[in-house]
């Protein structure tokens, strides 16, 4: 199927791309990678007037690192998040969950801040903003606000961005020092949506855990982030007390979430799902977290790390280079 006609806009600035946005209004769609709204387009679940293509804005292409976050750009495609060293060496968990969206052609394109526009519940992004604390960035036609991930995601793909807002960046938190994570996922084919999946960040100190937190793919209406702090905290992951506790933490997602069935799994089955892998990944979290980060300098909160100098070429067109 082809789209309904609509008019194409190219703003080269941010500045040009919210005036295009508050002149068109509800009549207007943000294009970034297109990878979610050229198909709803095709097959005419929406109409659009007026499409702001944002793919020619500068200053969107970046990856920056810095001692508390990492900020991700909302031209940066999937695929050049995942390939970047750095990112990767601040949050392991970026690229642990971007290996999971989709296929390899679809992340060279879609990019990491319009998944999180997109607000899909089955979406691996908006998950691992909830879990590292994360905060939109926005410009708006009276300026820029920061929007943190518990009041930006409103229902299934429902934000609170207004209609002539760009959402110009994300920042992903970074976790403390001696904190592993995990992301796992259960989909019927490699690269499809997944049908239950969960990433994990659990912190040791002095041997035992000291803080350990879980969010959730498909199994809920929202991205929302369980504490799993009260039962695993002060337990030496390993220990004798350790396979009761994940038991418990694991119960403690059945209860939390709130899967709805359809033509994939029933919910019952999501529900199932969720609680095994749960049960599984967080071992892994708590052999990441005794076990030395990819890049130790990034764990000294004191590295600052930006990509934008090199990023027209690093990020430029489908993004998908190493940095
Ligand atoms: C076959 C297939 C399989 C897929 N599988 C997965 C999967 O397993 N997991 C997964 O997470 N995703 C999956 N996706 C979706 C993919 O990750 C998309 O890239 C992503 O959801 C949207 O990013 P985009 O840049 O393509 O956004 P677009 O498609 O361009 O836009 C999506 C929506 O977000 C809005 N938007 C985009 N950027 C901004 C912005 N900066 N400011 C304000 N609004 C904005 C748009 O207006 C639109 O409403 C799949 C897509 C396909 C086609």
């Amino acid at each position: 199927m082809k789209p309904a006609p609509f008019e194409h806009h190219a703003p080269l600035t941010v500045e040009q791309a919210v005036s295009v946005l508050t002149e068109v209004g509800h009549d207007g769609k943000v294009l970034a990678g297109g990878q979610s709204l050229i198909p709803i387009l095709n097959m005419r679940l929406a109409s659009p007037a007026h499409l702001v293509d944002i793919n020619r804005v500068a200053g969107l292409d970046t990856v920056e690192v810095t001692a508390e976050a990492v900020r991700v750009g909302a031209l940066v495609r999937h695929a050049g998040l995942e390939r970047s060293e750095s990112a990767y060496a601040a949050l392991p968990l970026l690229r642990q969950a971007l290996v999971n969206v989709a296929h390899p052609a679809i992340r060279n394109r879609g990019t990491t801040v319009g998944s999180i526009a997109h607000a899909d519940a089955a979406g691996e992004m908006p998950a691992i903003l909830a879990l590292t604390d994360g905060v939109v960035e926005v410009a708006g036609p009276s300026g820029t606000r920061e929007i943190a991930w518990s009041d930006f995601f409103l229902g299934a793909l429902e934000t609170s961005l207004a209609a002539e807002e760009l959402a110009v960046a994300v920042r992903f938190g970074r976790f403390p020092a001696g904190t592993g994570t995990a992301f796992t996922e259960a989909a019927r084919r490699h690269g499809d949506y997944a049908m239950a999946g969960v990433g994990v960040a659990l912190t040791v100190a002095d041997g035992v855990v000291s803080g350990a937190r879980a969010s959730f793919v498909s199994v809920t209406d929202v991205p929302s982030v369980l504490d799993l702090g009260p039962v695993l905290d002060g337990v030496e992951p390993g220990s004798g007390e350790w396979d009761a506790a994940l038991d418990t933490a694991a119960e403690a997602v059945r209860g939390h979430v709130d899967p709805e069935g359809d033509i994939h799994a029933s919910a019952d089955y999501r529900r199932m799902l969720v609680t095994e892998l749960t049960r599984r990944v967080l071992p892994q979290a708590a052999d990441r977290a005794t076990t030395p980060a990819p890049n130790a300098a990034f764990d000294r909160g004191s590295a600052v790390t930006t990509l934008s100098s090199t990023s027209s070429t690093a990020f430029g067109g489908q993004g998908a280079s190493h940095d």
